[in-house]
């Protein structure tokens, strides 16, 4: 395989990441819910990655140039990778010798990086990736259909390492850029802007760059065959046109173009709701596999071919995915045990949507969630679920719920100002639910503390507040 040509790419502004201090690492660390991904050791501020792909033989040549700052010092560097083989590393420009632990690439440095010390590693890798066994499945990279030759990225929360070696926190968030090259007649498709396409003999190289700042387990590569539709949105809040980029496999170009094609009419009203769309882009991808759910990676959302039928049966999924860019993706999670903060406000997004188009109210959809909850053992926090049950459908729907009473207590006008200034606080950052409670709290404190607190962190569900005329 021939690599893709290095070419200088204009950087975003520098995005630093939350940092953590040497006296709290290994607390911090404990108390995640998958303390095995991830270190707090150092941040990073950029991936750089160069993949090949062979689909006849399913090998990837990866080489990851990674930007990181140290924060504290360090002897020596821990990513995450899963299963493939690392051939060679440096940083700095210096050879080191990496090691391996089970799922953990270790790089020992000759003198120790001091705390506050930016350095860049360089890691030759490759091998037949896989998705990766988890608690939640085997996700990560896949290869699609025999007759496509594709492969997908669904990496949600724990399916990073199987293609790239990286920070696997979803707080540690950073620049991506993507030089992929595979057979020409063959397409790749990452996160964010396409900013080159160029043949070198039988292959073909496509570069994506995405400022983000985005979490590992939303970093996406689609490869095989699709028919490619682009689409314009106005971004209400601002005036801005957003250009979006939907693929597919051909044979299914005419469901997914009708089932996607109210996605210009939700960008312009959720960017009503939520405030500016905080990327350069947006796209769903549908590829030629079937999938448990759609996954909502960072500007382009990938959808299983049995998530399309041409009659908008999971158009709410459509809806759901968007909704993540804002919350989960733009507004990531301090860690997963926050999970309510992505998934009830996507699941509340899908019924703000319904009440758009005409359909059940969102009020309607609420309580009859609340009386499916309510018939359900009443043994969950929501914000601390467990890490086996941070994909419990109680999230999701109580989730909502607890918005669904928000608006009730505060009134729409104060409620979807509380979305906008939730995201427009955390834009680009991670944050928990302690700071969503206090955030609501600016809002109408007397009132809101209260309802928090029963639908959070009580285990019995908490009556909805009667519906507002
Ligand atoms: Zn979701």
């Amino acid at each position: 395989m021939t690599w893709c040509s290095r070419r200088t790419l204009i950087r975003g502004a520098a995005l630093v990441p939350l940092a953590a201090t040497a006296a709290d690492e290994g607390a911090r660390q404990a108390e995640r819910y998958f303390p095995s991904h991830g270190t707090y050791g150092h941040r990073t501020l950029s991936y750089d990655l160069h993949l090949a792909y062979d689909p006849a033989a399913g090998t990837l040549d990866g080489r990851a140039r990674i930007q990181a700052v140290a924060d504290r010092p360090l002897r020596q560097v821990e990513l995450d990778l899963a299963g493939l083989t690392v051939h060679d590393a440096r940083i700095d420009g210096a050879v080191v010798g990496p090691g391996r632990k089970r799922n953990k690439l270790v790089l020992p440095v000759r003198r120790p990086i001091a705390a506050g010390t930016p350095f860049t590693m360089e890691i030759g890798y490759g091998g037949r990736p896989g998705p990766v066994r988890t608690p939640f499945g085997q996700i990560g990279w896949d290869r699609t259909g025999d007759a496509n030759e594709g492969t997908l990225v669904a990496a949600q929360p724990l399916g990073a390492p199987s293609w790239f070696p990286c920070n696997d926190r979803p707080d540690d968030k950073a620049e991506f850029t993507f030089r992929v090259t595979v057979p020409r007649g063959h397409h790749a498709l990452a996160n964010g802007a396409l900013v080159d396409r160029s043949r070198r003999g039988p292959t073909e190289c496509w570069t994506y760059h995405h400022p983000g700042p985005m979490a590992p387990y939303l970093a996406a590569l689609y490869t095989g065959r699709f028919t490619h539709d682009t689409w314009e949105a106005r971004d209400t809040s601002t005036g801005r046109r957003v250009t979006g980029r939907d693929a597919y496999p051909t044979y299914l170009s005419r469901r997914a173009r009708y089932d996607l094609a109210r996605q210009p009419a939700m960008f312009e009203v959720f960017t009503g709701w939520f405030g500016p769309y905080p990327f350069e882009t947006y796209g769903a991808v549908v590829v030629d596999a079937e999938l448990d759910q759609p996954v909502e990676n960072q500007t382009a959302s990938v959808f299983g071919r049995n998530h399309v039928d041409g009659a908008r049966t999971w158009e709410t999924l459509v809806a759901h995915e968007l909704v993540h860019q804002w919350y989960g993706n733009s507004v990531s999670l301090r860690d997963w045990r926050d999970i309510w903060l992505n998934e009830g406000f996507a699941t509340y997004g899908e019924w703000l949507w319904s009440e758009h188009i005409g359909e059940d109210s969102a009020d309607t959809i609420a309580r009859a969630a609340w009386h499916t909850l309510a018939r359900r053992p009443q043994r969950l926090r929501i914000a601390d679920p467990g890490p086996d049950r941070i994909f419990d459908d109680r999230v999701y729907n109580r989730g909502a719920c607890t918005l669904h009473a928000l608006r009730l207590t505060l009134g729409d006008d104060r409620f979807f100002a509380l979305l906008r200034g939730w995201h427009h606080a955390h834009r680009g950052g991670s944050a928990d639910t302690a700071a969503f409670i206090a955030h609501a709290g600016r809002y109408a404190p007397t009132a809101v503390e209260p309802v928090l607190h029963a639908w959070l962190h009580e285990k019995q569900l908490p009556p909805l507040p009667p519906a507002r005329s």
